[in-house]
């Protein structure tokens, strides 16, 4: 038989983060002692309430389809959830709940991209991003950004970037990769430029928002006149360690969320009943549930960052959020080890884990070419040994 791949197939890359956890993995099982800092999930396990809210839900027979945009329950939930922390009326039926937020960024996107429309993309950013605007046919305009300005776009460069083909920005603060978090002031600012123009919308995914070092988190949509041109994406993964129930969400403008729930009618139907449950009893319960938790990763942050400045060749911001640092190893480039020269960050990461077994994800995937990524969400004695298995192993290079 011929195969045939699909030219939508042939255009996407495989996500390097679940790559690089792939390979981890399939490394540990074939018996190397590979310490695995490249995917980023809690390493937490969901709160004891949340999975009774899930048995629940379970034993009450929830086990039929939902709405497709969620139960009435769990977007009344989100609604509340939504004015409580956030200051953003939306209502129930602004909110579409879906398989984990990367669906509900694809349901975006397909709803707004046309061939050749124009999504603009502050780097760094998060892989799934720029994958999913070349599913749309999308043009991606890719501006980059260093350590030196804390990895944040300045709004004089989104101002710069639109052009009449622009159709949406995407961005995400707390940031993945580089654990940047926008301030009040910062996030007013680029809504001063967003609002000048009506042919563009913009994606503010928030789905790290309650891992967040800073005293409050910034919601784009709650800076005036945004709400009709934001699309807030959030969901239960990262702040209340629910990653395999996969249950994301959005808050939009109605005809926004009309246009997700057509595509996820033919898509998904709708994100799994039981998951909707548990998130429901998430969003309603205080986001202290998750304090603990924050305060591990605080504490992690500090000490990563303090042991990871050390190495000479990393350079490092500090994450005011997310469970990520972003180092710039652009020093190590043209060092070599056995004879291979380190040209870009795929080699180092490459480095890292042939030499180190330390596994983590190489910047270019989220459009900053001098960085790796590395997750912090391990046990500590686990970080205190990665970090002095990357020392040892960047001491060897010469
Ligand atoms: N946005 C960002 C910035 C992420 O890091 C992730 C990774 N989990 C997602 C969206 C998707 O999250 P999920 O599908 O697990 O809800
Ligand atoms: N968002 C996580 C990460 O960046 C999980 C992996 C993924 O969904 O791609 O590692």
């Amino acid at each position: 038989m011929e195969k045939h791949t699909s030219d939508l197939l042939n255009r996407l890359s495989e996500s390097a983060t679940l790559a690089m956890a792939r390979m981890a993995r399939e490394l540990k099982a074939s018996g190397v002692d590979i310490i695995s800092l490249s995917l980023g999930e809690p390493d937490f396990d969901t709160p004891s309430v949340l999975k009774q809210s899930g048995i629940d839900s379970i034993n009450a027979n929830e086990t039929h389809y939902t709405p497709v945009p969620g139960t009435q329950r769990v977007r009344e939930a989100i609604s509340k959830k939504f004015q409580r922390d956030n200051g953003l009326a939306y209502n129930a039926d602004q909110i579409v709940v879906s398989t984990g937020a990367k669906q509900s960024l694809a349901n975006v996107i397909l709803s707004l991209v046309n061939p050749g429309d124009e999504v603009i993309l502050p780097a760094p950013f998060w892989v799934s991003y720029v994958e999913l605007v070349k599913v749309a046919g999308g043009i991606p305009v890719i501006l980059p950004t260093s350590i030196q300005e804390d990895y944040k776009i300045h709004p004089d460069a989104i101002e710069a970037a639109i052009t009449a083909k622009t159709r949406l920005m995407i961005y995400s603060s707390p940031c993945n990769p580089s654990g940047s978090v926008y301030t009040q002031k910062e996030t007013a600012e680029i809504a001063a430029v967003l609002r000048k123009h009506d042919n563009m919308y913009t994606i503010s995914d928030e789905i790290y928002e309650l891992i967040n070092f800073t005293p409050k988190h910034a919601s784009l949509a709650a800076e005036p006149g945004m709400m009709e041109r934001v699309i807030t994406v959030n969901g239960v993964s990262k702040g209340f360690a629910m990653t395999g129930w996969r249950l994301g969400y959005i808050g939009a403008p109605k005809w926004i969320a009309d246009a997700c729930t057509k595509i996820q009618g033919q898509f998904t139907s709708a994100p799994c009943s039981i998951a909707q449950a548990a998130a429901a009893t998430a969003v309603e319960s205080d986001p202290s549930i998750s304090q603990s938790m924050v305060s591990a990763f605080l504490r992690r942050r500090n000490a990563m960052h303090a042991s990871l400045s050390k190495v000479p060749g990393i350079n490092l911001n500090l994450p005011m959020g997310a469970f990520y640092l972003f180092p710039d190893v652009s020093d190590l480039f043209g060092k070599s080890f056995k004879g291979k020269r380190l040209e870009n960050s795929d080699d180092v990461a490459m480095f890292l884990i042939e030499e180190a077994h330390v596994a983590t994800v190489s910047g270019a995937a989220f459009g900053t070419p001098e960085c790796i990524r590395i997750s912090y969400a391990a046990a500590d004695e686990v970080l205190e040994e990665a970090v002095r298995r990357i020392h040892v192993a960047i001491g060897q290079l010469a």
